[in-house]
């Protein structure tokens, strides 16, 4: 579904640590896709984390709340400094930089986090699956409900027959599974339309709800292939069968768990993009690691989960499908010569570059 309007306005937060540089090869990653496909990308740069602290001496500002709302879609490089030695954290927990990132997701009304995890071909090495199931493919993402579910329940502590007794409470209503459920059956329709609904409707009434929902909305997807399965059993295929799986939708908790079993299947760190997304076609893109202050401003960082989280914003919300798909076979390709140091293993007969290197080699793979 091409939109008319063919000029984006994209919000840019650099952040700390790694952020500016990779964020640097993303943009020019996407300033050539820009001009290949024929669309104009204005960027907007906007202050959160650490430098925000630097700056305002908070890690969020209503500025940057204002100006992102401003914007068709964000992408960010990663924020948050060493926690041992950064000063950031000398201060209250509200105002360190990942307050601020828990802020923005706030004042966006992001809901919807998906990670993806795709096993490129010429990094099965880093698999540590068996090579069998390696090599029948892994290329599945996870739609995780960011704002409900246990995380946000009624929580407390009593005093009961003489000993504590805590208590935290899993609601969910039908609009906020709803709303996160259109998002997982058109990233359905975008992908392999298969939906998988991970829950635990042995036992629990939230989740009987959840395949309720779920399960009315399929007529709307006939071309969509639902099933079902409960979450320790989703825990287990993951490992066993991850080939099985295109979407996989599920409840805030689940989805925390299962997207760092999904990060370790598919190996390096440096390689997966998610997004968080709201309501209409709004995102905010990022990659799935951190900040890496361990190797800041080395030229050893990975760009690639930058790149490919500017692929996912090009596909998501702007609807720009042929460009998304131009830059992921442009780092397909680009893998197949070069690797930057987290990458590389010896005599694997590919070339080391640095992050500078590897943007380099995307832009001339486009
Ligand atoms: P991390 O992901 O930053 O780093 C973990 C390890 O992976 C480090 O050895 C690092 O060098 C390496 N690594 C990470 N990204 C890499 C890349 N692109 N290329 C090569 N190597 C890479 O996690 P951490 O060390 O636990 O956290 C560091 C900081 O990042 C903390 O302040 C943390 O709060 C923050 N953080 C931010 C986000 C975010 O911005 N969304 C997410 C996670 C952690």
């Amino acid at each position: 579904m091409r939109k008319e309007k063919r000029n984006y306005r994209i919000g840019v937060i650099a952040g700390d640590g790694i952020g500016p540089e990779i964020i640097a090869q993303a943009v020019r990653v996407l300033d050539r896709t820009a001009e290949k496909f024929g669309f104009a990308l204005d960027y907007v740069p906007m202050d959160l984390g650490g430098c925000s602290i630097d700056r305002y001496g908070i890690p969020l500002t209503e500025e940057t709340v204002t100006l992102a709302k401003s914007c068709d879609a964000v992408l960010m490089g990663s924020i948050g400094g060493d926690p041992k030695t950064s000063p950031w954290y000398q201060l209250e927990p509200s105002r360190r930089p990942e307050a601020g990132l828990l802020g923005i997701r706030k004042a966006l009304g992001l809901f919807a986090n998906l990670r993806f995890s795709n096993l490129y071909e010429d990094l099965k090495d880093a698999c540590p699956l068996r090579e069998d199931i390696a090599a029948e493919g892994i290329d599945f993402v996870i739609l995780r409900e960011l704002t409900g579910g246990l995380y946000f329940g009624e929580k407390k502590t009593e005093m009961v027959n003489g000993e504590e007794r805590a208590t935290d409470v899993l609601a969910y209503s039908e609009s906020e599974i709803r709303r996160i459920a259109v998002k997982a059956f058109d990233s359905a329709m975008l992908r392999r339309k298969k939906l998988t609904l991970v829950d635990k409707a042995n036992v629990l009434e939230s989740s009987r709800l959840w395949r309720k929902v779920v399960s009315s909305m399929a007529e709307d997807y006939p071309e969509v292939e639902v099933d079902y399965m409960y979450v320790d059993n989703a825990a287990m295929q993951l490992v066993r069968r991850p080939s099985q799986f295109d979407v996989i939708l599920t409840e805030n908790m689940f989805g925390d768990i299962l997207s760092d079993e999904a990060s370790m299947v598919v190996g390096s760190i440096g390689m997966q993009p998610s997004a968080s997304l709201a309501e209409g076609s709004f995102g905010l893109y990022e990659p799935s690691h951190g900040s890496a202050p361990d190797i800041a401003g080395q030229d050893r960082a990975n760009p690639l989960a930058t790149i490919l989280s500017a692929a996912c914003m090009l596909r998501y919300s702007l609807g720009e499908e042929e460009a998304a798909g131009a830059i992921e076979s442009a780092v397909m390709s680009v893998l197949k010569q070069y690797r930057t140091p987290d990458l590389k293993s010896e005599g694997d007969g590919t070339l080391a570059v640095g992050t500078a290197g590897m943007g380099e080699k995307v832009v001339q793979a486009i």
